[in-house]
């Protein structure tokens, strides 16, 4: 707070509301098959209130959305179809496998259910559970946040890295 004019002032850097903005505006795309998805209904409704975090903007499109959330057993025909939807997303794009179904196939020990969609998609966070509890779904996507935040820094780092590299060899090889 200014003293003098009364007004209040917040400095920060760009990087750093970039990464604020990024971790506190998931679009989520539930990509629901079973009883995890029900619960996720009620994670998202009024009494839970995920747009406490920011994650409330569901989505039915991967073109708007940036968080895949599979919620229930996805059975071996069903794997093209939840590639396709995951390959359709926009970078960046990030992945929460929801419930023993999703995370390793559950009590499905058959022929025809994936033991987990790590087969096919690479997953960013786990939330165990039969069915997880809307509190194990919020900590897993305050988890995601974090994670969000970590993998913003360190591929900025690289690009960094890089860049210096990149002046090194071009000034060597004048
Ligand atoms: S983990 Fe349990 S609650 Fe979730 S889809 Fe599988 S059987 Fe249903």
């Amino acid at each position: 707070m200014d003293k003098m004019t009364g007004e209040s002032w917040v400095t920060t850097t760009f990087e750093t509301l970039e990464d604020w903005a990024a971790s506190n505006s998931f679009w989520p795309f539930p990509f629901g098959t079973a009883c995890c998805a029900i619960e996720f209904m009620s994670t998202v409704s009024s009494h839970y209130d995920l747009s406490r975090f920011g994650s409330e903007v569901v989505r039915f499109s991967p073109r708007q959305s940036d968080v895949l959330l599979v919620a229930g057993t996805i059975n071996d025909k069903m794997g093209p179809v939840l590639k396709k939807i995951y390959d359709q997303m926009a970078e960046p794009k990030w992945v929460i496998s929801m419930g023993a179904c999703a995370c390793s196939g559950g009590f499905y020990r058959s022929y025809h259910v994936m033991q987990g969609i790590d087969e096919i998609i690479p997953v960013d966070v786990y939330v165990p559970g039969c069915p997880p509890t809307p509190e194990g779904l919020i900590y897993g996507l305050l988890q995601l946040k974090e994670k969000v935040t970590r993998d913003r820094k360190r591929f900025r780092e690289q690009d960094r890295n890089q860049e210096k590299t990149d002046s090194v060899n071009a000034g060597a090889a004048v």
